[in-house]
């Protein structure tokens, strides 16, 4: 066995519903936006893009989160999550449904300012997206049991009134494509998980809030914003 000079790092994962074992986590991929915004004049929608967090910020979607350092504008963006179970490169779209395994609802937080001061910088959106407890995920639904949804609510409610509200069929770039496309940059494995883009509503939250959110046949789940680490 390979000695280590450090301990080895918990391995990060997510519970899975209805099943003991639980999925590791590997890869967190972020696809951009991917819904229907106000003011894109049905726009043709641009190739997916993709950014990244790491899988140790996934924090399960229960009690709360933490209000991150840095930021006066810290906005929720709720995603439908596909957890991949069968890894590839250059998957074809006929054949990406395939290689997911289960799925979830998550939370792509982000620095909304830091993002916007990065953009203006022309430098990498990194210190917006990737932070401690930067997504949620709920507990997984594998395939076998939800199959792959082709449409349901998708919501997200900040203290009772309703913020972001649409539907997956509205995904400008469906599942397939996304995999697709994202396995033509980079080889998929099992235990990556991919957030789909978030529908238009995105806000700042605020320590005391209270979130909820689902995906009609996928999940739903309920969060505290914590107050501030001082
Ligand atoms: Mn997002």
């Amino acid at each position: 066995m390979t000695s280590l000079v450090f301990a080895r790092p918990a391995q990060p994962s997510l519970p899975v519903q209805g099943c003991e074992a639980r999925f590791a986590l590997r890869r967190v991929y972020c696809i951009g936006r991917n819904y229907p915004w106000p003011g894109d004049g049905g726009a043709v929608p641009e190739a997916p893009f993709y950014f990244m967090k790491p899988a140790d910020a996934v924090c399960l979607a229960e009690g709360s989160i933490p209000y991150p350092p840095l930021t006066a504008d810290f906005c929720h963006e709720i995603e439908w999550v596909v957890a991949i179970g069968r890894g590839g490169f250059s998957i074809a779209p006929e054949d990406a449904l395939g290689h997911v395994w289960a799925y979830g609802v998550g939370l792509d937080l982000t620095r909304r300012d830091l993002q916007h001061a990065a953009k203006a910088a022309g430098r990498p959106w990194e210190g917006s997206k990737a932070f401690d407890a930067c997504a949620t995920c709920t507990p997984l639904r594998p395939v076998s049991e939800v199959g792959h949804p082709r449409r349901g609510a998708i919501w997200l409610s900040v203290n009772g009134v309703p913020r972001q509200q649409a539907d997956l069929a509205d995904l400008l770039h469906p599942v397939e494509q996304l995999i697709s496309a994202l396995s033509q940059s980079v080889t998929l494995q099992p235990g990556d998980l991919i957030y789909t883009g978030t529908p238009a509503g995105v806000g700042p939250l605020l320590p005391g809030d209270r979130i909820s959110g689902g995906i009609a046949g996928v999940g739903q789940f309920e969060l505290t914003v914590a107050a501030p680490t001082t």
